[in-house]
């Protein structure tokens, strides 16, 4: 298969919804892991079709770097997760509350599914009387001075609560947001703690899988197989997590080269990318990489879209 993903420079995707000759663009939001560094923290991307833009995860500052990409929060019709690790999670509080205050109830309700708890962690963030946030929204629905601001953006009282669609969702049990089609598959990272997936996410004839958080895994080069691109978490050098002890439930970069290699990928996009790498991989482990995988690698940077 030849390799399909193209880099798109920068003004091609600082208009909002610009995807224009490709099934599938993918923007890399975040590219790190529960450690800040100056590059990267936390991991989000969002992905878009001709009709639907969905953020597979949102750590923190996902809102943040989808201004920065020219998109804003009304932009998005659906937040999917992987698991409930922060650093894929702790940005969705402001980004959930910023699209409901700047949309002024004039769009639609915000699609949500990941593998549970998800439908209790939305409750327990913005439920009627009970959701951490809910004085916050009562305060904005009821407080003259939000009106002002409300009715300014084009809303009209009474304001409401947001109502989002909210599922928890399996492993090969697919969905849609839109045109997009989402395959869940098992991913093998923190169980039985956390519940995580993988996703392989199509529109047209182009399809991405997204690892999350796992170790290399059989189910997830089944997910993968065939795929354009696959996007793989990579935590460390593998002879470094080995050493270390922390290479059980995470992807290296030997892990990494392997799945690509095993589900006949061309294109490898490494994310979610360790403190002691942010600054760049090694030449040698990059070498060892391409003795496994011999199509393309790129290390993904906070900002950077491709099109597929
Ligand atoms: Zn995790």
């Amino acid at each position: 298969m030849a390799a399909r993903l193209i880099e798109l420079p920068d003004e091609a995707h600082r208009t909002a919804g610009e995807v224009v000759g490709f099934d599938l663009t993918v923007t890399v939001l975040l590219a790190g892991t529960p450690t800040p560094t100056p590059a990267r923290w936390g991991t989000a991307i969002l992905v878009r079709s001709s009709t639907s833009a969905v953020l597979v995860d949102t750590g923190p500052g996902t809102t943040r770097r989808l201004v920065e990409a020219g998109l804003g929060p009304t932009d998005v019709d659906a937040v999917v997760f992987t698991h409930h690790h922060f650093d894929h999670t702790a940005g969705f509080p402001g980004f959930f509350l910023s699209r409901w205050d700047q949309g002024a109830g004039l769009i639609d309700e915000l699609s949500i599914c990941g593998p549970p708890p998800t439908t209790g962690f939305v409750r327990k963030l913005f439920g009627r009387d009970v959701g951490a946030f809910w004085p916050d929204l009562n305060a904005r629905m009821e407080a003259p001075a939000s009106h002002a601001v409300f009715l300014n953006r084009g809303g009209e009282l009474p304001r409401l609560p947001p109502e989002p669609e909210v599922r928890d969702v399996h492993p090969d049990q697919p969905f849609t947001i839109g045109d997009i089609e989402f395959l869940p598959g098992l991913a093998r990272h923190v169980q039985p703690y956390l519940d995580c997936n993988a996703y392989r996410i199509t529109a047209g004839s182009s399809s991405v899988v997204y690892t999350g958080d796992t170790e290399p895994c059989d189910e997830v080069v089944e997910l993968s197989r065939g795929a354009d691109v696959l996007i793989s978490m990579c935590w460390d050098e593998e002879g470094v997590m080995a050493a270390n002890g922390e290479a059980t439930g995470q992807t290296g970069t030997l892990g990494a080269a392997r799945m690509a290699r095993d589900a006949g990928v061309d294109d490898l996009v490494l994310t979610h990318i360790g403190p002691s790498i942010s600054a760049g991989i090694h030449e040698g482990e990059l070498g060892a990489m391409a003795s496994i995988h011999r199509g393309s690698i790129h290390q993904a940077v906070e900002g950077w879209t491709f099109g597929v």
